[in-house]
């Protein structure tokens, strides 16, 4: 691991800072701690922290020493000022004659000694900063560290490794009672560059920012150099295709979901996020995964993002993936069962204060394949699969070096059900279609984007198809991240599976489709060209049975049912004249729709279409709204808005109708008419 420290970089933060009153130390030590955060072998989401103790003036122009310490679940490689909230030190250095001390009364404290009374709530592990002397203090969880101290001789590897640079702290649960037991060896044992925390991290700390900085990359350089000396060389594993996985996440995410007991037809359902590195390939292939597996995580804080263990599947067969499903689901059952005991067994340990999270698995893996992180987010997921990737890592070198060994399963439950560390993840209302996965074809026109927008802020990830790339990666950059814009051509079968190949493969399967796409031909239905009409059908028809019965297969893999949403327009109840080619295939989508409310009613997978008119919209461009309105002698608002209610109808509209029918689990088989009000358009 090399130095990021570059002279000319921290200058500039220098200079940049003392503009704003920022002084030296502080600007050093916001560079350092953005250069330990930008390094996933280092810092992984909020799992590290660093401080600097300086004196400052107050409201009342008093100086006072204060610990300005990470504040807690920021993000190290971004920190700014507001991360590093300033508390008063003297009252905090105090409490280390207290022999305990409860979350509660030691988060007041700490908010009643901050210098901005707004500030963010400091790290979890301010009194370790607090208690240890120096100007200077930085925590991470490096994943070599790990492989290095997560050992049943951790503390003679220690010594082995670091050389007596860093006193050896055992294992205590992190927190007050961490803090004193660090500044106790800290002081028996004066070390010169830092701490090992048993089964949990590495401290170092120096006068300078740089100092401090500069020891944690030695040391965990030093650990990197003596795993890659024992290292045995792993074999380059197979690798499956998008195909592949696109078959066996649907199966996954289906074993991972739960009913949602509280409403009759809603479940409980996580986003997938595949990774099938050289690593975890090695790792899932190994002879030994029953027991690595089961071994326990490489640092405590991993346990609320991935759980203490994986569900771990069997290798998938191709040709046998009926059989593959069973077993998933006994095997996602076993691992719910087992984790409502553990729950149930440590929770009577503490007194029957905690409330259960929900049993299902964080991580997956599957042998032959790679492994999966699991998330009510997208984002959530792939922060469980680059955890899982470095606990992967962790876990692979120590037994390069000897034999992996974690914390107990009790010490793992006071850390998941620490408030402190639950608080961390937020505390966020989760919105209603959370967990869900959305398609949305022609997601490049306005219907089509202002659908997946609608969808994406109830709390859905979307795919945006569309038979225009560019498009639909314009409308998912203005969605997120996490929108998917893929290209799809509803007219070809094969581009539709790759499509739904691809949506399965980077969330894990499909929960509501909108079939949306489609193009308007006319002419009068006795001399219109058969080509014309085949056309017309190919793209209003047929591609709304592909792109249904695409999503159906996933459905029906994941058993968790879903929704297909159809825009049938009112062309499909309210022909108008010479628009046959276009209304024709149109009134067959509606009966296409109809056929799959009545055939997988059954199934839990709902099917409603939306007759929509007069939108603004790529079938009805501003040239012919300017040209009908024209024809008709009204003026353009005249005409947008020649309906009952005399308002004009926007594409939002049409959004929030999909939206509702995708909310409306008691709702099949039906037409919501977004019209503004037509009587020879409503539905008899
Ligand atoms: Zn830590």
């Amino acid at each position: 691991m090399k130095s990021g420290w570059v002279d000319r970089d921290a200058e500039t933060i220098v200079a940049a800072g003392a503009k704003s009153g920022i002084d030296r130390d502080l600007a050093l030590r916001i560079y350092t701690t953005r250069l330990l955060g930008r390094d996933p072998k280092l810092v992984l989401h909020g799992g590290g922290n660093t401080s600097l103790k300086e004196v400052m003036r107050d409201r009342l122009g008093a100086d006072v020493e204060v610990l300005r310490v990470k504040a807690t679940g920021a993000d190290m490689a971004m920190i700014d000022l507001a991360g590093l909230p300033a508390v008063r030190l003297l009252p905090l250095r105090k409490l280390r004659a207290l022999g305990e001390i409860g979350d509660d009364e030691l988060v007041g404290i700490e908010r009643a000694s901050l210098i901005d009374p707004a500030a963010a709530n400091p790290s979890v592990e301010i009194m370790l900063h607090a208690f240890l002397p120096h100007k200077f203090v930085d925590h991470t969880h490096a994943t070599a560290v790990l492989s290095v101290i997560d050992q049943p001789d951790g503390e003679k590897k220690c010594a082995e490794v670091f050389g007596g640079r860093l006193a050896f702290v055992p294992y205590v649960m992190p927190g007050f009672g961490l803090a004193k037991k660090a500044i106790d060896v800290f002081e028996r044992a004066k070390p010169s560059d830092g701490l090992i925390l048993s089964k949990h991290g590495i401290v170092t700390f120096g006068e300078s920012a740089r100092e401090a900085y500069e020891r944690m990359i030695e040391m965990v350089s030093r650990a990197e150099e003596f795993i890659a000396r024992r290292r045995k060389a792993a074999m380059a594993p197979a690798r499956r295709g998008t195909a592949e996985v696109a078959q066996i996440a649907p199966i996954v995410r289906g074993a991972c979901s739960e009913k949602d007991k509280t409403t009759e037809g809603a479940w409980r359902r996580l986003v997938l996020e595949f990774r099938a590195t050289d690593a975890v390939l090695n790792f899932v292939n190994a002879k030994d995964l029953a027991r690595l597996s089961q071994a326990g995580v490489v640092t405590p804080d991993h346990t609320i993002r991935t759980k203490n263990w994986p569900l771990v599947l069997p290798a998938p067969d191709p040709g046998k993936l009926a059989e593959f499903a069973r077993v998933a689901h006994d095997t996602a059952d076993q691992f719910a069962a087992r984790y409502h005991r553990y729950f149930e067994q440590h929770n009577a340990r503490v007194g029957h204060i905690k409330r259960e999270l929900d049993p299902l698995p964080r991580v997956v893996l599957v042998p032959g394949l790679g492994l999966f992180g699991l998330g009510r987010t997208k984002r959530d997921a792939e922060i469980a699969a680059d955890i899982a990737e470095a606990w992967v890592e962790g876990v692979s070198d120590a037994e390069a070096i000897g034999r992996f060994e974690s914390i107990s399963e009790a010490d793992m439950f006071d850390c998941e059900y620490w408030p402190l560390e639950q608080a961390k993840l937020g505390t966020r209302k989760e919105p209603p279609l959370m967990g869900q996965i959305a398609v949305v074809t022609g997601a490049g026109g306005a219907i089509g984007a202002a659908t997946a927008k609608a969808l994406a802020a109830a709390g859905a990830e979307v795919a945006l198809l569309d038979v225009n790339f560019a498009a639909a990666r314009e409308q998912a950059k203005t969605i997120g991240p996490s929108a998917l814009p893929v290209v799809c051509d509803v007219t070809s079968a094969a581009s539709v599976r790759a499509a739904f190949d691809a949506v399965a493969a980077a969330f894990g399967g499909v929960d509501i489709t909108v079939s949306n796409a489609g193009a308007a031909w006319q002419g009068r239905i006795g001399e219109v060209d058969e080509e014309v009409m085949r056309k017309s059908f190919e793209l209003n028809f047929y591609g709304h049975q592909r792109v249904a019965q695409a999503a159906v297969k996933i459905m029906l893999t994941q058993g968790t049912g879903g929704c297909l949403l159809f825009n049938v327009s009112k062309q499909a109840v309210n022909p108008g004249p010479n628009f046959g080619p276009y209304g024709i295939p149109k009134a067959a989508e509606l009966a296409l729709m109809r056929q799959y409310a009545l055939d997988y009613g059954a199934d839990g997978i709902r099917a409603n279409a939306v007759n929509a008119d007069r939108i603004r919209s790529g079938l009805l461009t501003a040239d012919m709204i300017a040209s009908r309105s024209r024809a008709r002698g009204l003026s353009e608002k005249d005409y947008m808005s020649g309906n009952l209610l005399g308002r004009e109808v926007t594409a939002d509209d049409v959004a929030q109708a999909f939206l509702h029918q995708a909310l409306a689990l008691k709702t099949t088989a039906d037409v919501t008419t977004v019209d503004g009000g037509n009587i020879a358009a409503a539905m008899r």
